[in-house]
């Protein structure tokens, strides 16, 4: 059965915006889409949680993304705008590529490395940005449903809208 991420497409939409706002250029269509193979993978990898195909606009998450702290799920994404942003897939250095492109460009979301507590088990250097960078997102934009749409929202009116 296919999982709705519902609350990785609102961080989607909310990272997207604030990219635009800072004027970073993010293709419109870049979305999100349940993958099983990702549920898979994150299966023997907990850590995975994303792909992106080179050249693609569509981040095919895990399930598990749903379901990590917000800190975790908001870095992962920017992580993958940030592959597809900077244009970073095949070359040996993507990795590092994509992590420079972030603190380059995004240095407010506080993206790093951390050890979190996530159910009771110690994750070790996993990716996260900053608690303050995700309430200054929810706070400086607006989130409403209209016709099952979840549409996200800044105050100069711009939308972009999540089926849900
Ligand atoms: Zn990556």
């Amino acid at each position: 059965m296919k999982a709705r991420m519902i609350a990785s497409c609102v961080a989607l939409q909310l990272l997207k915006l604030h990219l635009l706002d800072a004027g970073i250029r993010v293709p419109l269509n870049v979305r999100i889409k349940h993958d099983r193979n990702c549920d898979r993978l994150n299966a023997k990898k907990p850590r995975q949680f994303c792909f992106v195909k080179q050249g693609g606009q569509t981040i095919h998450c895990a399930a598990a993304l749903e379901v990590v702290p917000e800190v975790i799920r908001y870095a992962v994404l920017l992580h993958e705008l940030g592959h597809i942003i900077s244009n970073s897939f095949t070359q040996v250095t993507a990795e590092i590529d994509t992590d420079s492109w972030i603190l380059k460009n995004v240095p407010e979301s506080g993206y790093s490395y951390q050890d979190v507590l996530f159910d009771g088990v110690e994750v070790n250097s996993i990716q996260t940005v900053s608690p303050k960078f995700i309430m200054k997102l929810i706070e400086r934009y607006e989130i409403f449903t209209e016709n099952d749409q979840i549409l996200v929202c800044n105050r100069r009116g711009k939308t972009d809208g999540v089926k849900a």
